[in-house]
């Protein structure tokens, strides 16, 4: 006769609507969790900004956040080995060592990365910038500094302020010039434009025309109505020529 104990556990099924936090697309995700676990990520087909579109990225959260490699403890490093440590033994750790280096080498001897998805996640956002001035280094690093750096020092100069950075308006655009980026590839990094591809393709059934500069028939080459294969390191040339041109 069965027991309680004989008694399958009845399945907890149920359906959750979040954002991808891993850039600034910020696709709509349809989670599916079964008894507390995600056991399937799609894009949310009624977002109505992504429409459904998720990257690779996105629709591998799951195994992102299962990954046994995933750091899920402050750790510590002694002796030259990271040792995970409680947050109470970490917070200590900081408070003792912190202040010392700053009073004995200056802030500056201090530096800050802060990686993703910390950059597109709103509760971070809000106290990151207290914790950056508090600390007062200006040696803060991030996945941007690696990828876009040049692009905000250039809208810092020309709009005031490195988060001011112009992004193409795909969905009214007729004519779009692409210089050293392959969208199809990136999902056209700092667009904030899910499905970038899909709206390229779009732009291209209106009767919009897609040009590429890049000395690789990259994938968004393929796709361009026009592939202009210049010569590596002649962007300044290439371009000085499209503005003597229009004079
Ligand atoms: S493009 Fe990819 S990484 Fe970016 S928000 Fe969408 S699913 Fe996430």
């Amino acid at each position: 006769m069965g027991t309680e104990h004989d008694t399958a556990p009845a399945t907890d099924i149920r359906t959750a609507f979040r954002t991808c936090p891993l850039c600034e697309a910020g696709c709509g995700l349809e989670l599916t969790i079964s008894n507390g676990a995600v056991t399937r990520i799609r894009g949310d087909r009624d977002d109505v900004f992504s429409k459904g579109f998720l990257c690779p990225k996105g629709s591998t959260l799951k195994q992102l956040h299962d990954d046994p490699d995933r750091v899920r403890r402050p750790l510590v490093k002694r002796n030259g080995v990271h040792e995970e440590v409680s947050w109470d033994e970490a917070w200590q750790v900081v408070a003792e060592r912190l202040p010392a280096i700053i009073d004995q080498h200056g802030r500056e001897a201090v530096a800050v990365y802060l990686g993703n998805p910390s950059a597109h996640s709103l509760s971070a956002m809000l106290y990151n910038r207290s914790m950056l001035q508090a600390l007062g280094t200006k040696r803060r690093f991030s996945a941007s500094t690696v990828d876009q750096m040049p692009r905000q020092v250039a809208a810092g100069y020309v709009f005031g302020t490195p988060v001011t950075v112009p992004v193409p308006d795909l969905d009214r655009t007729e004519y779009l010039v692409v210089l050293g980026a392959n969208p199809y590839a990136s999902n056209g990094s700092l667009c904030t434009a899910p499905d970038f591809p899909g709206r390229l393709e779009a732009m291209q059934a209106r009767g919009g025309t897609l040009v590429v500069a890049d000395p690789r028939r990259s994938r968004t080459a393929e796709q361009a109505d026009l592939w202009l294969p210049i010569r590596p390191g002649t962007d300044g040339l290439f371009l000085a020529a499209m503005v003597t041109a229009g004079r």
